[in-house]
């Protein structure tokens, strides 16, 4: 049975239990969304994913990173940063992007991508969120990093209450969830908030959540 802290509940705790129980019925394999065979790939993603959809990530990816062989840094590198531009302009904000891609694979010349979240956080253009979904994808390290899918369904649902600020959502839901479901309902919240509970027209009709959702909003 899942051990919550009832003292930082923003809802009743058999709510809670039935959410995400039923979440992990409706999403029994999770799927990691951004394509990548190593750390570096999925970094490299992570970062191009800012205001951009995973589809759009994944083409780009599949032009910058090598086809038979995962990539590392010296390819990157060796790139360059105009020929870099152009293959990831697709992906929006491209000069922001190629100088955190550029400074983080510099970094990581001869080295692995670090595992933990201090290190992870001092590669340029690396924030919390995107060291954490690295942590959680990756190395299958307890994180929750929260998107804008996870940041509305969580405030729609009750489960938080953390207005627009994201790293309360992550600082509210951490408080009272343990460790070890971080990972699991970070994906789950995605996928529900991708397929259901989307920004614009959610299908609330449809929802497995409609008779736990406290969102006043919700259309029947
Ligand atoms: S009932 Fe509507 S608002 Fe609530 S979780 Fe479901 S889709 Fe989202």
């Amino acid at each position: 049975m899942l051990n919550l802290n009832r003292a930082l509940l923003t809802m009743n705790k058999n709510k809670i239990l039935k959410i995400l129980s039923i979440l992990k019925k409706e999403f029994p394999d999770l799927q990691v969304p951004l394509r990548h065979r190593n750390a570096f790939e999925l970094l490299i993603a992570v970062i191009l994913s800012a205001q951009c959809t995973d589809k759009r990530v994944n083409q780009v990816t599949l032009k910058l990173f090598p086809q038979n062989r995962a990539c590392t840094p010296k390819d990157i590198i060796s790139l360059g940063e105009n020929s870099l531009k152009k293959i990831i302009y697709p992906c929006g904000y491209y000069n922001t992007k190629s100088k955190a891609i550029i400074g983080t694979t510099r970094a990581l010349l001869g080295k692995e991508v670090p595992e933990n979240f201090e290190d992870l956080i001092k590669l340029p253009g690396v924030g919390p969120k995107t060291a954490q979904v690295v942590q959680a994808q990756w190395f299958g390290k307890d994180a929750f990093p929260v998107d804008t899918h996870i940041h509305r369904v969580c405030n729609r649902i009750g489960l938080v209450n953390s207005g627009k600020n994201r790293r309360k959502t992550e600082k509210q839901i951490k408080t009272f969830i343990p460790k070890k479901y971080w990972s699991n309902l970070h994906l789950q919240l995605i996928y529900h908030g991708r397929k259901t509970c989307t920004a614009y027209k959610p299908k609330c009709k449809n929802c497995p959540l409609y008779d736990l959702c406290e969102w006043k909003d919700k259309k029947i």
